[in-house]
This record gives structure tokens, C-alpha cells and sequence, in this order.
């Protein structure tokens, strides 16, 4: 059977990882015996330079016809300059959308190897091995949006319609965002969650601000419900604040952590810490069914694009996530992951990584050391 993928390279070092990629992805094809159909799509910069915008129609009607999408990065300095509806990141959010994405998963897994790599003491990070399930298209990110200016005449014509109460407010100028979440929203991710724990050491926290937001108490009424489906996973709900200091705190307490898209959008950023490198964190966002986008959680990283410096792990990790839930192939998403593994234990560091004593290496050498590593394993 073949595979379709939908391969997004993007911007300044994306092209790079992404190819580190590829081959590890042909790698996998031949070991195991797949055939993988990729066919390569315009996005972000390179796809305003070309088309004149960020997400073709185009591109959007051939990823739909996939299995699943590769994505590298998008953005950069030589864009920075057009209007907000035109900008590369914009991509991002419209693949989301129109496919329908609500759900991005951060695996935030140490590697052994790197221990020391991380600003964390080494005790408190090893063996740390969780998962970020950030609910992806709902939350304050897509409730009502506005500016008004308190005391001139009709001061309250549009907000007043949530507030619902009328406030009292300084003259001046007026900013609301509306975090919003319906029962439907939170159950998929709930359910999501849960069946991600299921597959782990089936223990789910939920993090909320349920002490303060309304928002959140449906939130957490919905995951007790949701649990009762679940009678093998431990569920607790924790504040968002607290979240926040016992990620570093005691990172290994955790298995699957789910949560809103505004507290998901900060933790993950900060747990990526806990690895040590921006170049190591892959990702995964998917919706009903098996269709999924991966990419690395980094950018474009125009500082050093081009040049070889970049470290593919992150997107060869997050093509192994597709293997894993786009492909249903754990066997070779497994593989991957050692041959991550190996490569590192045998002492081979790009240059974001290097300490003292170890082997340099750019990013094609990288993804082809990582590649053979695959082929050769028993
Ligand atoms: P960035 O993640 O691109 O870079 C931050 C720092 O991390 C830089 O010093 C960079 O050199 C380093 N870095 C990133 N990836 C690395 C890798 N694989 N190996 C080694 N070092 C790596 O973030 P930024 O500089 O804030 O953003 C640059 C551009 O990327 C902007 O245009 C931004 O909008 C865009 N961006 C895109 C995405 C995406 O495509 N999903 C995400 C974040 C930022």
C-alpha cells in the first residue's frame, strides 16, 4: 500500500531538515518494505515569492488528497514586511484549519545522551518522558477579538454583548480577547488525551484555571465525564500556575498533560527546556481520523539557514511520529527513535548540541548517519 505524503519544506533551514528527513524516511521504506509517495508543496515565504501567497489553493488541495503532511518551516526576515493576511506563518494556521487539526501533540522525551544538555540538573530531567496535548483550534486564540474606545458616545456597542453586564470603565482605549469553549470542543481533546494515555502509563492531568474562568470549570466538568469512559487511567486536574513550576520542578510526575490552546501554546515552549534543544522537540497535529501534520517545533532559523548548522532531529522525530500515528507503523516509528538514539550515544553532535569531545557534524551528515543507522539495525 502506499503512503501519501504532502511535503512542505518551507523556509531558511527548512528545506535542510526536511531532506535529513527524507532520507530517513527512505531508509525506513527500504528496511520495511513501504512505498512512501511524497510530493512536494509550496508554503510560507517560498510560496509568497512563487504564487503571491502563503497557502495556495494548490497546496491545499493536493495535501487533502495525502495521508499526511511533512512540514519543515516557514518565515523569515524577507517577509517580515507584509501585511498580517499575507505573512509565511499564515500558512500554518490555514493547514490547520482547513484540516481540520484540533489537536497538537509535543512528545517531550529525554534523550539519555543529552542529559546534560538541558538548563535543568541533570537528576531532574533524566527519564523524563511526557506528552503536551494542546487543544489546537478554540480558546481565546479564536474567541471575539476587538478594540474600543471607552467614552465617546455607545462606548459598550460591541463588547457589551459577552460582558453582558454593562462595566464601568476609564476612558480610554478598550482591549478584549474571549477565551470560549464549548462541551464538544473539549470532549475530542479529552477523548484524544485519554486514548494517547492509554497507549503510555495511562495517567491524564488536566490543566485548567478553574479557580478564576468559567471556561475552565466546563473544562474540567467535561474531562470527569470523559474519564468514565476511561476507568483504566488516573486523571487530575491541576492550576495552570502551578503547572508552570512543577514542569521544572519534577518534570518525570507527568504521562500525558492536556489542556486549552492559550496554557498549552506557553507550557509546551517552556517544557521544551526540559530537552535541552530547540533542534530536538518534534510535533504532531491531528484531528478525527489518521490524517496529521508533523513538523519540528522550531522555525525558519534564518541565523543559520543554508549553512548546514542545523539539527534535523526534531523533523526526523516528527516524521516518526507520523510513521506512529498517520501509518499505524510503531515498529519503524520505534527505530527511528533508536537510531536517534545510537547516533547521539555515539557521541555525533550538531553544533547546537556539541559539548567538548564529541563528534561535529552539519545536517546532511546527520540525517544520512541517522538514515544508516536504520538500515543496518538487526
Ligand atoms: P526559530 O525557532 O527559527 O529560532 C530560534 C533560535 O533557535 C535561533 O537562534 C535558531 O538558530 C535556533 N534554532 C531553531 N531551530 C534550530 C535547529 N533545528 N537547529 C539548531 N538551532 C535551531 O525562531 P525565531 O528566530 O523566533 O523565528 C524565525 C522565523 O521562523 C520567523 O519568521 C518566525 O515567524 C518563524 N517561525 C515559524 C514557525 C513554523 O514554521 N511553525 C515556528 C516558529 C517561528
Amino acid at each position: 500500500m502506499d503512503h501519501r505524503i504532502a511535503v512542505i519544506k518551507g523556509d531558511g533551514v527548512g528545506p535542510e531538515v526536511v531532506d535529513a528527513a527524507l532520507g530517513v524516511l527512505d531508509a525506513v521504506a527500504k528496511k520495511y518494505g513501504h512505498k512512501f509517495k511524497s510530493q512536494q508543496l509550496l508554503a510560507g515565504g517560498a510560496a509568497i515569492d512563487e504564487e503571491g501567497a502563503p497557502l495556495p489553493k494548490k497546496t491545499l488541495k493536493e495535501a487533502k488528497k495525502t495521508d499526511a503532511v511533512l512540514l519543515g518551516a516557514v518565515g523569515g526576515p524577507k517577509w517580515d514586511s507584509q501585511p498580517g493576511e499575507k505573512r509565511p506563518e499564515q500558512a500554518i494556521l490555514g493547514l490547520r484549519e482547513e484540516l481540520a487539526l484540533f489537536a497538537n501533540l509535543r512528545p517531550v522525551s529525554v534523550r539519555e545522551a543529552l542529559v546534560d544538555a538541558s538548563p535543568l540538573k541533570a537528576e531532574i530531567v533524566s527519564g523524563a518522558d511526557l506528552l503536551i496535548v494542546r487543544e489546537l483550534t478554540g480558546g481565546i486564540y479564536f474567541g471575539s477579538h476587538g478594540t474600543e474606545v471607552i467614552g465617546e458616545a455607545n462606548a459598550f456597542g460591541r463588547f457589551v454583548d459577552f460582558l453582558k453586564k454593562e462595566k464601568t470603565l476609564p476612558p480610554g482605549r478598550f482591549a478584549y480577547d474571549v477565551e470560549q469553549y464549548s462541551e464538544v470542543e473539549i470532549r475530542r481533546i479529552g477523548e484524544l488525551a485519554f486514548e494517547m494515555a492509554m497507549k503510555r502509563n495511562k495517567r491524564v492531568t488536566s490543566v485548567d484555571k478553574a479557580n478564576v474562568l468559567d471556561s475552565s470549570r466546563l473544562w474540567r466538568q467535561v474531562m470527569e465525564e470523559v474519564r468514565v469512559k476511561y476507568p483504566e487511567v488516573r486523571l487530575n486536574h491541576m492550576y495552570v500556575d502551578n503547572m508552570a513550576q512543577q514542569l521544572i520542578l519534577d518534570p518525570k510526575q507527568f504521562d500525558v498533560i492536556v489542556t486549552s490552546n492559550l496554557f498549552g501554546d506557553i507550557l509546551s515552549d517552556e517544557a521544551s527546556q526540559i530537552t535541552g534543544s530547540i533542534g530536538m522537540l518534534p510535533s504532531a497535529s491531528l484531528g478525527d481520523g489518521t490524517f496529521g501534520l508533523y513538523e519540528p517545533i522550531h522555525g525558519s532559523a534564518p541565523d543559520i539557514a543554508g549553512r548546514d548548522l542545523a539539527n534535523p532531529i526534531a523533523t526526523i522525530l516528527s516524521a516518526a511520529l507520523m510513521l506512529r500515528y498517520s501509518f499505524g507503523m510503531l515498529e519503524e516509528a520505534i527505530a527511528v527513535e533508536q537510531a536517534v538514539d545510537g547516533f547521539l550515544l555515539a557521541g555525533n553532535r550538531t553544533p547546537d548540541i556539541y559539548v567538548e569531545g564529541m563528534t561535529k557534524v552539519g545536517t546532511a551528515e546527520a540525517g544520512r548517519l541517522i538514515a544508516e543507522r536504520i538500515g543496518s539495525a538487526a
